[in-house]
């Protein structure tokens, strides 16, 4: 469908299957005095921008376990008596967009069961890549599943396992699963924290008093003054409960691969992740993008929030005075996180606004962070054309997004991406701007500079190191179309 403005410019934002943000996980070992709940739901308040479907915070205390979780933001889904419900001394919480299993109440997180030894709930962000497999062994043999997420396998490997300790079931269970996690989870009143051997998806630690907290990203320890002790070590296992913190490395040492796109769009700017604050990357990649950029713009501006590092870093670089020529509207949700298609018809016009007598007349570096399928991007030049730019060079500070994520962000399928089938001549033909340049993955690297932490790029070069059996391709990840190809090993 297409939407035409009356003032005779084209604002369309298709209806798409566009990528979705990965999910964040919450969690808070305290003694009796810390209201674990509060400290939870302040926690997942921070991590709003890494999943805005549902919400949900799972509380134990005295062998007695509580739970709250709905669809819909931090903000609507916790009210006062809700919290006042959520008693204990150790909480989880999860905000979640779906990578894999559908979206609905039931496949909300945290999952909350009890089990002959009592009970265990459980907080993922990542994708298991091959749950699907395991998930139809089990049901051969008669286990029933209530949710359709890769999550709730690991529930009942960890539940079958005849291991006396919770975090040897739950070693055997990891032991036993692909791709990425970084999982909280409590059974009884222990609180344990894992994240994968490549240590693809965030997760970090940190002390508040007597209390420990884990959290997907260090901007939720800010908020509830909560000390950043470190980042939880890939293949790391915590186990926190009244003798303290115990660490466990049970795992193959593998090479780390850190999801690289976090750096690039996921998290939020004021987190320390993978050694380093998000921001410095953001602004590190745009002043990689001017390195070599000879363009004479007059205003280097954003397409906010997204692009404002890069753009920062641009500006610094070149010389060319950075402005914010366009204004997003902060109370409609990120274009593609909205699960429900209807709201995407409005696409840019809803979110973005140009500031006319500013980019009338002007020459403009346009920054973004990445390119999907040039939808938004195009419009915004459509916009930024009728309201009188003389010229627009469209920088990106990644790469090309030609290849799908199959380790926690949902992304379109191949065809969809426009990278995955057009030269860069070509997006920018499609696009309507007077030039286009990206990052090349060398640029990249450069900028973010590898030290000791070594990258997952495999959306933009295709190199999937954890191998997908090929009979489960598509399988794993319910929202992508089947017309892909994985690298199989
Ligand atoms: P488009 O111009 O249609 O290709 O959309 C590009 C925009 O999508 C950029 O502003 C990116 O910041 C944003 N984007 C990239 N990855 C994601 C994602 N996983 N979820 C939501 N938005 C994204």
């Amino acid at each position: 469908m297409t939407v035409r403005s009356g003032k005779g410019y084209d604002f369309h934002v298709e209806v798409s299957e566009e990528i979705h943000e990965a999910c964040g996980v919450f969690g808070v070992w305290g003694s009796d005095r810390v209201d674990v709940a509060r400290l939870a739901y302040f926690g997942l308040y921070a991590l709003q921008h890494r999943g805005q479907e549902s919400a949900g915070i799972a509380c134990f205390e005295d062998g007695k376990a509580h739970i709250h979780k709905q669809m819909g933001l931090v903000s609507d889904v916790f009210t006062a008596e809700a919290l006042k419900t959520l008693k204990g001394n150790t909480a989880i919480g999860h905000v979640r967009y779906s990578t894999a299993g559908s979206s609905d109440l039931k496949n909300s997180q945290p999952i909350l069961v009890e089990y002959q030894r009592g009970y265990l709930a459980v907080a993922h962000n990542g994708n298991l890549t091959n749950a699907r497999i395991i998930r139809d062994e089990l049901s051969e043999i008669g286990s029933i599943f209530q949710t359709t997420t890769d999550t709730e396998v690991i529930i009942h490997l960890m539940a079958r396992s005849k291991e006396p300790a919770m975090v040897e079931k739950l070693i055997g269970a990891l032991n036993e699963m692909k791709g990425s996690y970084s999982i909280v989870l409590f059974a009884n009143n222990e609180l344990i924290a894992a994240r994968d051997p490549y240590g693809i998806r965030p997760l970090s630690l940190g002390c508040l008093k007597d209390s420990y907290v884990v959290s997907s990203e260090s901007c939720a320890f800010d908020l509830i003054e909560a000390e950043f002790l470190r980042e939880v070590e890939p293949g790391e296992i915590l186990v926190i409960n009244e003798k303290g913190l115990q660490s466990f490395f049970p795992f193959k040492k593998v090479q780390r691969r850190h999801c690289i796109f976090e750096y690039i769009y996921f998290a939020r700017p004021d987190s320390f992740m993978f050694g380093r604050t998000v921001y410095t990357i953001r602004k590190a990649l745009g002043r990689e993008l001017a390195r070599g950029d000879s363009i004479e713009a007059d205003i280097v501006i954003p397409i906010p929030d997204s692009g404002i590092g890069a753009a920062i870093g641009y500006s610094q670089a070149s010389d060319i005075p950075f402005e914010l020529g366009l204004i997003r509207n902060h109370y409609v949700g990120r274009t593609f996180i909205e699960p429900e298609p209807s709201i995407r018809h409005f696409g840019v016009k809803l979110k973005h606004n140009a500031i006319h007598d500013l980019v009338s007349g002007k020459s403009i570096v346009v920054i973004d962070d990445s390119i999907v399928r040039a939808t938004t991007s195009r419009k915004i030049i459509s916009m930024l054309r009728y309201y009188g730019a003389r010229e627009i060079h469209f920088r990106v500070s990644s790469p090309p997004t030609a290849y799908p994520c199959f380790y926690g962000i949902d992304t379109p399928s191949r065809k969809q991406l426009i990278a995955a089938s057009h030269t860069i001549d070509e997006i920018k033909t499609y696009m309507n701007c007077d030039s286009l340049r990206y990052l090349t993955v060398d640029d990249m690297k450069r900028a973010i500079g590898d030290g000791d932490y070594a990258f997952c790029d495999a959306c933009f070069t295709g190199d999937y190191f954890v191998p997908f059996p090929k009979e489960m391709d598509m399988e794993q990840m319910e929202l992508f179309a089947m017309d892909f190809t994985a690298k199989t090993d």
